[in-house]
């Protein structure tokens, strides 16, 4: 749904932010350019105190009106600038806040030179390329607040200029040639950082959506690899892959684990007389049925492969085996799916189990599990079927 918008976003030459998409934008430049923010205003705030010293040489005759006006900035709008960045939870106005202070700044300080009559006033105030420069290198977020600020620092700088040359005349003209190419420059520098900034968010928005689509994907290959088709239950691999776990939980925990070998009886001659769709159909029954025994933790059910199907009992005993079993046993007699082509009499599907415990004697590794369990399989095939043969 979003993997459209975003790329269409990134496709347009502004790379727009689609509007359902501006509260994350806001929490991404949280989150990568708060700091940077808070460091360029306190920079600035550095550099703009600073200042006095080289007023106290260009213009002495102001130094001390520069000091006491610089210091009661400083006192009156630092705490400003903390309190905003602490509490503030709006990234528009933090990202304004520099370009602001500098629009006062700029008026401050062209109010100040005013009252100067030294004659190194008319070169002085080219340092005022430096409010316009520094505001601009700071937006991060949106150009076109940037865009509207650089036009009241341009506003401020211009009204300072023109009442230093006491009116429109050659300085101002010379002031003005000078100054729009930084203009220009400075405004294609916030920009090309906003940009930047649009793009990376939606990059890194279409990274985070492909990667939550390939853990989903993955998610659902896993299911599809660890599922039998057939029957929904877990499949040979999964089935193994279990049993190896129960085995080793089991082990460092003392407990015994049981394993039953279950197979269909006469389930050839089902096959050969209703029709391998009937077959099919059978073994989805014997496996519902065997899911529908299984607690959740304890026991795992799962297709061997064919018409032969695996339990784990987990922790286990003898009796608790032996209960499992025979219930397994009675319940796929009760289900009275009809056989009516066995050799043996009965005229329902039946199947034999044969089981096994891992606390038995001479049974060290889950291979030797499987071994016993199938052995006690072709002895309970071997007593009649339908039945369970355990230890
Ligand atoms: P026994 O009681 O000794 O186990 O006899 P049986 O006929 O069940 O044993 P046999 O191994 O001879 O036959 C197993 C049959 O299971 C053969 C095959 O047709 C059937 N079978 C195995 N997998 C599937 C399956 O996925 N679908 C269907 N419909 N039949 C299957
Ligand atoms: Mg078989
Ligand atoms: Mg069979």
């Amino acid at each position: 749904m979003e993997h459209p918008l975003i790329e269409a976003a990134l496709a347009a030459r502004h790379a727009p932010i689609p509007p359902t998409l501006r509260s994350r934008f806001h929490a991404f430049h949280r989150a990568h350019n708060l700091r940077f923010l808070l460091v360029i205003n306190l920079l600035g705030q550095a550099a703009y105190f600073s200042y006095a010293l080289a007023d106290l040489l260009a213009v002495p005759d102001i130094a001390a009106l520069s000091l006491a006006t610089r210091t009661a900035f400083l006192l009156l709008t630092l705490p400003v600038v903390l309190l905003l960045f602490r509490r503030a939870r709006s990234m528009r106005l933090l990202d304004m806040l520099l370009p602001a202070l500098i629009t006062l700044a700029a008026l401050i300080w062209f109010e100040l030179l005013t009252h100067s009559r030294s004659p190194n006033v008319a070169t002085y105030q080219y340092a005022s390329v430096i409010f316009i420069v520094l505001a601009n290198l700071g937006v991060r977020v949106h150009y076109a607040p940037a865009l509207f600020w650089s036009l009241a620092i341009s506003a401020a700088t211009g009204q300072g200029v023109v009442r230093l040359a006491g009116g429109f005349n050659e300085a101002t003209l010379v002031f003005s040639l000078v100054y729009l190419p930084v203009l220009f420059f400075s405004l294609f520098i916030s920009w090309t950082a906003t940009h930047h900034g649009r793009r990376s968010f939606l990059l890194a928005q279409l990274d985070e959506l492909t990667l939550q689509e390939l853990l989903h994907a993955n998610g659902r290959l896993r299911t599809l690899a660890d599922t039998d088709a057939l029957t929904g239950l877990p499949n040979r691999r999964q089935f193994d892959a279990e049993a190896e776990r129960a085995w080793y939980h089991a082990r460092q925990r003392g407990h015994s684990l049981a394993l039953l070998m279950i197979d269909i009886d006469h389930f050839k001659p089902y096959n050969d007389h209703y029709g391998h769709p009937a077959g099919d159909a059978c073994l989805r029954r014997v496996a519902g049925l065997l899911a529908s025994h299984m607690r959740e933790g304890e026991y795992l059910a799962g297709r061997w492969g064919g018409e032969e199907f695996a339990v784990l009992l987990t922790p286990a005993g003898p009796e608790l085996a032996a209960t499992v079993a025979q219930r397994l046993v009675d319940a796929v007699a009760q289900l009275a799916i009809p056989h009516g082509h066995r050799p043996d009499g009965s005229d329902v599907v039946t199947f034999s189990i044969g089981g096994a415990l891992s606390s038995e004697p001479g049974v060290a590794s889950l291979a030797m599990l499987v071994e016993r369990s199938d052995a006690r399989l072709y002895q309970a095939k071997r007593s009649g079927r339908g039945r369970a043969v355990m230890g």
